[in-house]
């Protein structure tokens, strides 16, 4: 009996449901997730697509550095011929022109493709009829409009492919492949935008009733305002053409990073322009790696400039106070600067005294609490010590990602006591075996990036913002992350004890006299650095920021090879700082821009 009854409620429900389609059928309801249940005679399903524009990417000063636009291409068949005097004669070229720019793109069984100006363009376009056997292709690409700053700006996986290919092939070419993509990859997603998909269903009078499948939703690419200023990346890049190093320049108040060299650099069209592709093989070889992105992925040694750090970090600590005088002591480390002895820690700075800097740091790691009583565990104690040293640097975004808004970015190193007893074994290390950390050696490793926020912060009194190049996104503020303000552990009154040392450094007998810009009115206060290097010549640095009082700039330089920083970092950064705050280099520097090229201002007679 219950079987029975079961049967008619099941049929009873088909029947209800069936009435129920029926209904929605002939009223032409619309179903959530199932469109509109429909006569497939009565309406017609379309789809209207919307593929988003690439968004540009434009300088501080709103300067179109990458746009997406039409490009365009002579294409002469294999084995093909023409009269080249008669075409660059109508193209205004020189004689040979045609030749010289053809002679690296003819392969056999391939068409030979030359990339053309609009107006060359539509001249031969005009003339095409005099040309049988050439042809004229019009397509759409990303252009860059500027021959300037390679690493920053990058480019998109899908517009480099045959890169992408060419670095496969060789393992230097892989470790490129990931890392140097710049903000085309970066921001990849918000320049490209989001395709969109209409699916209306329209009946015969192209009225909408509902859709046939799921829209998505159209987003356009958004543009992206650097803080980048261009003409001042031109400078910088001109400066550092023929070394290998790198310029940081940054903004402190903001994070903005307003110059950024990887030198030796490229052309950032190189990497996705048809028929370049020989110059692409070139840079993938190149021993002095041009592709690799320095100011980002090589972390080394900071040398001296790391004593503004450790004094800072000293202070805090009460291990010293800027009233400590040190005697200029050769016998714990060498001073490569014959200068009085230091007094106090401005003339510490002024004259970079190694032996100082090593009384320095020992004061902080063999440190004994006067609470404690004798005798004390030193070992443990030490361990403590070097514990909480670590702890106050890392502070400054030390040792690890800083959150740049590039691919890749090197962590860099600071040691910790665990690293010491893992290699050492536990007691097996004293001062006396880590105290190149006094002066900026060892195990220490900082990137560029890192270099110039250490003087972001101390220009700060004891903050920072993540360093960042796109201060806006479309019509929006910068990636919400570059907002905040990050603090050390350092108290400010600490870092204001640093500038009158940074300041003195480029007075007379600093370490970095050559670099003042006291002619002009601008107080640069900064920190010379000399990094031993056991395959060559040693390598120059200068960290530091101007004006002194109320900092608008801050420049952290490093050459590879250059000798001594206060003869070619310092002045580098002093020409940087002096384009920026006025626009133009004063005579009497003019002369330097040649000699940094290719050497330092030793035996020049600055
Ligand atoms: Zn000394």
């Amino acid at each position: 009996m219950l079987s029975a009854n079961r049967k008619k409620l099941a049929a009873l429900i088909i029947l209800l449901l069936a009435g129920f389609v029926l209904v929605l059928w002939w009223r032409r309801v619309p179903v959530p997730g199932m469109g509109v249940i429909l006569p497939h005679d009565t309406y017609t399903p379309k789809r209207e697509a919307f593929w988003p524009h690439r968004g540009r990417i434009l300088d501080r000063n709103d300067s179109v550095l990458a746009y997406t636009g039409p490009r365009y291409l002579l294409v002469l068949p294999p084995g093909g011929r023409l009269d080249s005097t008669r075409l660059n004669r109508l193209l205004g070229w020189p004689d040979s022109a045609f030749e010289y720019r053809s002679r690296d793109l003819r392969r056999r069984e391939l068409p030979l493709q030359l990339d053309l100006t609009a107006a060359e363009y539509d001249l031969l376009r005009r003339h095409q009829s005099e040309w049988p056997r050439l042809r004229l292709r019009q397509y759409t690409a990303r252009n860059y409009a500027t021959h300037v700053a390679a690493p920053v700006l990058g480019y998109a996986y899908a517009n480099a492919q045959p890169f992408l290919y060419q670095a496969q092939r060789l393992a230097r070419g892989r470790f490129y492949r990931r890392r140097n993509g710049g903000l085309e990859t970066y921001y990849n997603g918000l320049l490209k935008g989001t395709f969109g998909a209409y699916h209306p269903l329209l009946d015969v009078l192209n009225q909408p009733h509902g859709t046939w499948a799921t829209d998505t939703i159209y987003h356009p690419g958004q543009d992206l305002h650097l803080s980048l200023d261009t003409e001042l990346q031109a400078y910088a890049e001109r400066i550092m053409r023929e070394r290998k190093g790198y310029i940081v320049a940054l903004e402190p108040a903001t994070g903005e990073i307003l110059c950024y060299v990887s030198a030796p650099t490229y052309d950032p069209a190189t990497i996705t322009m048809p028929g370049r592709g020989r110059e692409r093989s070139a840079l993938l070889l190149a021993e002095d790696m041009p592709l690799l992105n320095r100011a980002a992925l090589q972390a080394s040694p900071p040398g001296s400039v790391f004593k503004l750090v450790n004094a800072a970090v000293a202070l805090q600590l009460g291990s010293i106070t800027a009233d400590t005088g040190f005697r200029c002591d050769q016998s714990l480390i060498n001073c490569v600067h014959e200068h009085p002895n230091a007094r106090n820690l401005t003339q510490a700075l002024k004259y970079s005294c190694n032996p100082y800097f090593y009384q320095v740091l020992r004061n902080v790691v063999n440190n004994v609490p006067d609470s404690l009583a004798q005798p004390v565990d030193t070992c443990a104690q030490r361990h403590l010590n070097l514990a909480a040293w670590t702890r106050h640097v890392k502070s400054f975004g030390l040792d690890t990602l800083l959150g740049v808004d590039l691919p890749q970015e090197r962590p860099g190193f600071i040691p910790t006591p665990a690293y010491y007893d893992k290699r050492r074994g536990r007691c097996g290390w004293t001062y006396g075996s880590i105290y190149s950390l006094s002066i900026g050696q060892g195990e220490i490793n900082l990137t560029g990036l890192q270099m110039a926020n250490v003087q972001a912060i101390i220009a700060n009194r004891g903050y920072y913002y993540i360093p960042h190049f796109v201060r806006s996104v479309g019509t929006g503020g910068p990636l919400p992350r570059f907002r905040e303000q990050h603090r050390t552990l350092v108290d400010s009154v600490h870092f204001a004890e640093l500038i009158p040392g940074m300041v003195a450094a480029l007075r007379r007998g600093g370490t970095a006299e050559l670099a003042n810009l006291d002619d002009v009115g601008i107080s640069v206060a900064g920190k010379t650095g000399t990094v031993q290097n056991d395959e060559g010549d040693d390598h120059a640095t200068f960290a530091g920021f101007a004006p002194a009082e109320k900092p608008k700039i801050v420049v952290a330089v490093y050459i590879e090879n250059a000798g001594f920083g206060g003869l070619s970092a310092a002045p580098c950064a002093a020409l940087i700082m002096e384009k920026y705050l006025r626009g133009n280099i004063a005579k009497k520097r003019k002369r330097w821009e040649n000699w940094l090229r290719c050497g330092d201002l030793a035996g020049q007679g600055h």
